[in-house]
């Protein structure tokens, strides 16, 4: 936690290195101490430690100085502090003065100069002080801040990467700068292009990033963004639980293991509100709960987590050189693809314009609070759906579900179903599709297709969600591996027809089961051709996956 400030203002410089001096001794294991030589430079300071979300505990500030008096540099200063300690330094002549302004600049203490000893006539005084701000202070919050506006779909972006991330984070909405003083506070420190430029990422360093991109995010959040060695055993794409389960048994097996992930461990589990049918925990877990055990589990075993983008891949003899999005590029003997599937887009006017202002895919969960006391609706008839509607069901007023198809019972778990059908703030609506939505900058109605009665009804709205199933992003592996016409990725038994291994197979083996027709890439979890779309099953073929890379790499190397 970074220490409170004690600041100190003093045009005379002999006199400000005496009072820093004295501060230092008694106070700099629990304070940082902070000095200025005149009011506007202390203001530069006070303004910059309010952006960065530190605290300042007391100021102890000369009255006679030229420019600005004490008095009046705290009648300032107290407006974004308005909770720390003030501590005035007068000349004997200046007393009567010190006096008037105790009313207006609502100062505790005024002090004598010179103090000496300090131990009579200055550390009783702030010990009192300091002891009585630290009873009434709360814990400043000391993470990334993030100033934007609910509406807005670069933001939206900015929280739900924090958040599925785990980077701790402050949610500010522009919106609420009327009601709230600290959001005001800040939008009045900020300067005019910034805020223009919202959404805006403070760090706790300071330093502010306008509308930055995932990447640079991910560099500044810590994150690491960059592979350190040049060359792995094994490097596997996508961080979901099929990734994640290869990467725990490739590292604990030896394997020096790397793991690339464009968004945040967990992939699609790690959107899911509850998962209640996964092995070992009888009354569920949260996605996010799962993602952030795994990924302990991953580093203690050593494996190097990346959060970069793969874009392309090259066979070089032995070796597999993957491209990262930034240009970097690392080798690799085995590969394994565990890209997971992403949400299909719903192809209807206004969806797209309105992505991430109101509308988005997914269950969204960073934007569950704000659906407090509203109405949400849900697209879908899955187990996704199911889940998301469960979990709004907590936070909104109510939720409607829109199922395409006039029952559930083939597409969802009968559990949920049961559950869905005992919350009454959830509403399902069969045979609708969402043919429209409208609103200028967010989300404001949605046009509902009936099919029964072939009826359009245009109802308010301010938040959908939309999970009606996914597609496997493989485009970028077009040229390597055999694909469905899906985009599904092929392996094992599925390369072999009427008996024949496929194209360009030298090896006198077929390929094994997760193998792709390119030896030594690997596919495992939902982006395989066949494979069960579930959690468990994304992380037994992971597992299993890390069997066969071992048999090749007993080949190769
Ligand atoms: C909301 C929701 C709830 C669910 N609930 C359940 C449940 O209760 N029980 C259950 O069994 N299943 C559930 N599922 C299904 C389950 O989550 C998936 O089957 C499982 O996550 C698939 O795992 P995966 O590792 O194969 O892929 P994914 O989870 O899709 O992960 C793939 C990862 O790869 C990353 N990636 C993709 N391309 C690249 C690239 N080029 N470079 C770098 N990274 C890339 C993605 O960002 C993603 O993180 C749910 C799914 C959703 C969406």
């Amino acid at each position: 936690m970074a220490k409170p400030v004690l600041l100190t203002v003093d045009d005379d410089r002999e006199v400000l290195r005496a009072i820093e001096r004295d501060l230092r001794r008694k106070y700099g294991s629990d304070y940082r101490v902070l000095r200025a030589g005149s009011g506007p430079e202390a203001l530069e300071i006070v303004r910059e430690l309010k952006i960065r979300n530190n605290s300042i505990a007391l100021f102890l500030i000369d009255q006679r100085m030229p420019g600005m008096s004490g008095v009046e540099f705290l009648a300032q200063a107290i407006t974004l502090f308005p909770d720390a300690k003030r501590v005035l330094l007068t000349a004997y002549a200046d007393t009567d003065a010190a006096i008037a302004a105790i009313n207006e600049a609502g100062i505790n203490h005024y002090l004598l100069k010179p103090w000496d000893p300090p131990e009579e006539n200055l550390y009783p005084v702030l010990d009192e002080l300091l002891e009585d701000w630290e009873a009434a202070f709360p814990p400043q919050f000391e993470g990334i801040r993030v100033l934007g506006n609910r509406w807005s779909p670069v933001s939206h972006n900015i929280k739900d990467f924090l958040a599925r991330n785990h980077v701790p984070y402050q949610w500010l909405d522009i919106e609420t700068a009327a009601s709230d003083s600290e959001v005001r506070s800040l939008v009045e420190l900020l300067d005019e292009e910034e805020t223009r430029s919202l959404p805006i990422v403070i760090l706790p360093n300071g330093v502010r990033l306008r509308q930055p991109s995932l990447a640079d995010l991910a560099e500044h959040a810590g994150l690491k963004t960059r592979a350190t060695e040049a060359f792995y055993d094994l490097a596997i794409v996508g961080g979901g639980p099929a990734g994640l389960a290869a990467a725990v048994y490739g590292a604990s097996e030896g394997l020096r293991t790397v793991m690339i992930e464009r968004e945040a461990p967990g992939g699609q589990a790690g959107m899911s509100s509850r998962i209640e049918n996964y092995l070992g925990f009888p009354s569920g877990l949260t996605g996010a709960d799962l993602a952030r055990r795994a990924v302990v589990q991953a580093r203690r075993f050593g494996v190097e987590i990346i959060s970069a983008e793969a874009t392309e891949v090259r066979i070089d003899g032995p070796y597999r050189l993957l491209k990262l999005a930034d240009g970097a590029e690392l080798s690799c003997h085995a590969l394994l693809v565990a890209t997971g599937v992403q949400w299909r887009k719903l192809d209807s006017p206004g969806v797209e314009r309105l992505t991430g202002a109101g509308i988005y895919y997914g269950a969204a969960m960073t934007e569950a609070m704000s659906t407090k006391g509203e109405d949400v609706y849900v697209v879908g008839g899955a187990n996704s759906a199911g889940q998301a509607a469960m979990h709004f069901s907590r936070y909104a007023r109510r939720v409607v579900m829109l199922v395409r198809g006039s029952s559930l019972a083939a597409s969802m778990s009968q559990y949920l179903i049961n559950q869905l059908k005992a919350t009454p703030n959830i509403h399902i609506e069969y045979n609708t599709s969402v043919v429209e939505a409208h609103g200028e900058d967010h989300l404001e109605a949605i046009s509902i297709h009936c099919a029964e009665t072939n009826e359009v009804n245009k109802v308010p709205a301010i938040a959908l969600f939309i999970m009606i199933g996914a597609a496997p992003n493989t485009d970028w592996l077009a040229e390597i591996v055999e694909r469905d016409e899906r985009g599904f990725i092929y392996s094992g038994p599925h390369l072999t027809r009427d008996g024949k291994r496929p194209n360009g197979w030298k090896l006198d083996r077929d390929p094994g089961l997760l193998e792709t027709n390119v030896p030594g890439i690997f596919v495992v979890g939902d982006v395989r051709h066949g494979s069960v779309k579930r959690v468990a099953s994304g992380v037994g073929e992971g597992s299993v996956a890390i069997s066969f890379v071992h048999q090749y790499l007993s080949k190769v190397v």
